[in-house]
């Protein structure tokens, strides 16, 4: 689960990061009060689970309550890489003297842990690896040990960060541990006039495995924010991820899914076309469970054709082709965009037959899965 930066700050707070927590708005009407309490001079920022909000226009300064009343108005509502800002917060306007970058994240190819560390912060850290690949530490991390003293201060020298810098790293460190992230990101982890230390922003995502060992981070889970398709999907218990391309995707197993998804995004290609969403209806794939996943996938008004892609096993390709027939009886006139579909497996030839037969006109067997891939690539195109 990826937190906002106000979430990510509440959290840097309770480990003794130094940060500013402001007021969270929802309203720009609260603006002028809030930047009141806050010294008149504030930060407004688009709470949103998306980088780059300072680039898209959604940090703004604002010098008077008046003008943050504006600046909130401005940006409540504003579209930021897909995500409509609902929130913005506000903090007191921070002197900036030096913007650092810091972050500690899972290295799985090492089995060990990484720590990003810049003092060319403040702007995206790929950006900084392209233009000035040598202006950034990593230091590795050994998983039992994690980061004393002495790995603190290997990284403050490694980054060229000021000596009182190590304090904070570690509190980051404490962040990264005690509530199983598997990134915490700051940038900018900036050096204030006054020469102390604060995180400006804060990305954390935390381990969705170790939610058990933490029951206050529910708090975190923001339904409201999270995509309308895909609340819809977890409420019928579907395990499905909205994507922005126009083929929609079933299938029975992760594995069949992701590898379907890399397919249509192949095939797709030359038309410009691209998944719109991961599906995995799983073992049974039951007319129920066919007919709540192809209802969320054609409410996608993104969606132009759905790729139906199924291997028999347990549940065989006749139960899962009486269920595609049944689905579309249910759904009637909601299912109005064409259907590719390949099956295999268990009982294939039974199935192929049962689709024959209802025959139904917006229905393509196609045999493999290129070439479903393709076709469905060729009508997501349409
Ligand atoms: P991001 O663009 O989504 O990463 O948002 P950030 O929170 O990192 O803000 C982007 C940039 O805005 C920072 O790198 C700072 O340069 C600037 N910024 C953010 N907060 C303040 C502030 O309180 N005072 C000043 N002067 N600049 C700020
Ligand atoms: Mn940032």
């Amino acid at each position: 689960m990826d937190l906002m930066e106000y979430q990510a700050k509440e959290l840097f707070a309770r480990h003794g990061v130094p940060v500013t927590l402001g007021r969270v708005i929802d309203d720009p009407a609260a603006a002028p009060d809030a930047a009141r309490e806050l010294g008149g001079r504030v930060v407004v920022k688009a709470q949103v689970k998306a980088g780059g909000r300072g680039k898209a226009g959604g940090v703004k300064l604002a010098a008077t309550p008046e003008e943050a009343h504006t600046v909130a108005a401005e940006i409540l509502g504003m579209d930021i890489k897909g995500h409509t800002v609902r929130r913005v917060l506000l903090a007191p306007a921070a002197d900036i003297a030096e913007e650092y970058y810091l972050s500690f994240l899972v290295d799985r190819a090492n089995r060990e842990y990484l720590c990003i560390a810049s003092t060319e912060g403040g702007v995206e850290i790929e950006e900084v690896a392209r233009t000035h690949p040598e202006a950034i530490a990593k230091v590795r991390i050994d998983p039992i040990a994690g980061v004393d003293e002495a790995k603190a201060a290997e990284i403050v020298t490694a980054a060229g960060f000021p000596a009182g810098a190590a304090a904070v790293v570690r509190r980051l460190w404490d962040v990264f541990v005690a509530e199983d992230a598997s990134l915490v990101e700051v940038n900018p982890l900036v050096k204030l006039a006054d020469g102390s230390l604060e995180a400006l922003d804060g990305k954390v995502t935390l381990d969705g495995n170790a939610a058990y060992r933490h029951p206050e981070h529910t708090a975190y889970d923001d339904k409201a924010a999270a995509d309308p398709l895909e609340a819809a999907a977890h409420a019928k218990g579907l395990n499905y991820v909205k994507l922005d391309g126009s083929v929609g995707i079933i299938g029975n197993g992760a594995g069949l899914v992701m590898s379907t998804l890399d397919v249509v995004a192949y095939a797709g290609e030359p038309y410009g076309v691209r998944p719109a969403n991961f599906l995995d209806i799983g073992g049974g794939a039951s007319a129920e469970v066919m007919a709540n996943g192809l209802g969320i996938i054609l409410s996608d008004p993104q969606v132009r054709s759905v790729f139906v892609n199924v291997f028999g096993g347990i549940t065989a390709c006749d139960a899962v082709a009486n269920g595609i027939v049944q689905a579309l009886a249910v759904l009637g006139r909601q299912a109005d965009k064409p259907l590719v579909v390949r099956l295999d497996g268990n009982n294939v030839d039974e199935g192929r037959k049962i689709l024959a037969q209802a025959n139904h006109p917006l229905v393509t067997v196609v045999a493999t899965m290129d070439g479903a891939a393709e076709l469905a690539a060729q009508k997501g195109a349409e």
